[in-house]
C-alpha cells in the first residue's frame, strides 16, 4: 500500500478471481465459463461492430435493452446493462446500502458480495447456511437488511424453489432483495416472472455462462423502473459506456440465437449429470447442482491436495479456503471428453491414496 492510499480503502481485502494461467495449457474447470465458444451470430455482430470503435457506445444500450425485453418479458425501463453481473451488483451495493441499510448474505456464497460490501463501507450480516448447505429461508424472513441471495448459490449450486425467494421478497417489503441469477439457465427457476408483483426485487444475470460470453464481459439487471432509475443514477455518475459496442452487439447475436443457447445448456446440464454420478461411484459426495458446475469432496483426499495433484496432471479446479468449505472443490462443468479425462484423472489420484 502506497502512502497515498486512502484510509477508508485500508482495510478492503479484493476479491481474489480464479486463476487464468498462460504457463501450459491446462483442461480448465475453476471459473465457471463455458466450454462452448459464442453463438456464430455473437461473433458475427461483434466483428461488424469493430469497425465503429471510433465512437463512444451507446450509453443506453438501445438494441439490446430492446432485443432482452421482448426475450425476458420486461419492460424496457425494467433491465440495465452493465460490464459483466459483478458491476450491476456492485450498483445496488452503492445505491441501495448504507449504515442505515446493511446488507445480509450467506456465509458460503459468492465472494464478491462481502468485497462489494466493505468497498461501499457497507456493515453486513453473513449467514449460515444449513449444515446441508441450504439455505432456511427463515433466517431470511422479514430480516430489516437487504438481501444477497445467489440461487441457485455458488459455490455450491444448490438452488431454492420460486416460492421460496417469494417468501423473502414478500416478508422484506422494506428492503432490497438481490436474486444473483448467474446460473439460473442450468436448472433453477427465475425470479423474473415477480418483477411485476414486488417493487423491492432486483433480479440480476450474466452472459458470463449460459451465453459463452465471459470475456465479453456483459450482465443486467432487472426490476421495476424506478429500481433500474436508481441504478443508472449510480451508473452515469460513475461510468455511462460501461458496455463497450462490441459486446452490447455480441449480446443481441447471442439472445437472438436461442437454438444455440438452448443446445449448450442441454448439453451442460447432461455432462454435469453423467459427472456427477461417476464422481460419487469415486467416493466423493457431490451437492445436488443446478448449475454448471459441481461442488464435491471426498474422505479418500482432501480438498487442497486433491487441487494441487490434479492442477501438476493439467487440470484446473477451484478450491477455497475458507474453513467451512475447504474439503471441497469446485468443478466447472466442460466437454463430455473434458469431464472423461478429469474423471479418469480422479480416479488414478484417488486410487495412489488408498
Ligand atoms: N454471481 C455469481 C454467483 C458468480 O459466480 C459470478 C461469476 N464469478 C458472478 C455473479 C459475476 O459474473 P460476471 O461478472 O461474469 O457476470
Amino acid at each position: 500500500m502506497s502512502r497515498f492510499f486512502s484510509k477508508k480503502f485500508e482495510r478492503l481485502t479484493p476479491y481474489t478471481p480464479g486463476e487464468q494461467p498462460r504457463d501450459m495449457k491446462y483442461i480448465k474447470l475453476n471459473t465457471n465459463e463455458s466450454p462452448y465458444p459464442p453463438s456464430p451470430s455473437a461473433a458475427e455482430f461483434a466483428k461488424r461492430e469493430a469497425e465503429k470503435l471510433q465512437l463512444y457506445s451507446d450509453p443506453e444500450c438501445t438494441d439490446l435493452v430492446n432485443t432482452a425485453a421482448k426475450t425476458l418479458g420486461l419492460g424496457e425501463d425494467e433491465i440495465i446493462f452493465t460490464n459483466g453481473s459483478d458491476e450491476v451488483l456492485n450498483f445496488a451495493f452503492a445505491a441501495f446500502c448504507d449504515s442505515d441499510h446493511p446488507a445480509a448474505f450467506p456465509d458460503v456464497t459468492y465472494g464478491f458480495y462481502k468485497v462489494f460490501a466493505a468497498f461501499n463501507g457497507v456493515p453486513y450480516e453473513e449467514i449460515p447456511l444449513r449444515a446441508d448447505f441450504t439455505v432456511d429461508v427463515n433466517d431470511y424472513t422479514g430480516i430489516n437488511k437487504n438481501i444477497f441471495i445467489a440461487n441457485p448459490n455458488a459455490p455450491t449450486g444448490v438452488a431454492l424453489p420460486l416460492c421460496d425467494i417469494e417468501k423473502i421478497v414478500r416478508s422484506n417489503p422494506d428492503n432490497i432483495v438481490v436474486v444473483d441469477e448467474a446460473y439460473v439457465d442450468f436448472g433453477a427457476e427465475s425470479a423474473l416472472p415477480l418483477i411485476g408483483k414486488y417493487g423491492n426485487l432486483l433480479v440480476t444475470q450474466t452472459f458470463s455462462k449460459s451465453r459463452s460470453l465471459a470475456g465479453a464481459r456483459l450482465g443486467f439487471g432487472a426490476a421495476q423502473a424506478p429500481l433500474i432509475r436508481d441504478l443508472n443514477t449510480v451508473k452515469y455518475s460513475t461510468n455511462p459506456y460501461n458496455v463497450n459496442r462490441m459486446t452490447m452487439a455480441a449480446g443481441v447475436g447471442a439472445l437472438l440465437d436461442t437454438e444455440y443457447f438452448e443446445r449448450n445448456v442441454k448439453e451442460t446440464i447432461e455432462t454435469r449429470e453423467f459427472t456427477k454420478v461417476e464422481l460419487e461411484k469415486l467416493g466423493f459426495t457431490v451437492l445436488p447442482s443446478q448449475t454448471n458446475f459441481l461442488f464435491a469432496e471426498s474422505d479418500i483426499t482432501d480438498g487442497e491436495t486433491l487441487y494441487l495433484k490434479l492442477k501438476e496432471r493439467g487440470i484446473l479446479v477451484r478450491h477455497f479456503t475458507q474453513e467451512r468449505i475447504k474439503d471441497y472443490n469446485r468443478i466447472t462443468i466442460g466437454t463430455k471428453e473434458q469431464m472423461i479425462k478429469l474423471i479418469e484423472t480422479v480416479g488414478k489420484i484417488t486410487e495412489g491414496t488408498k
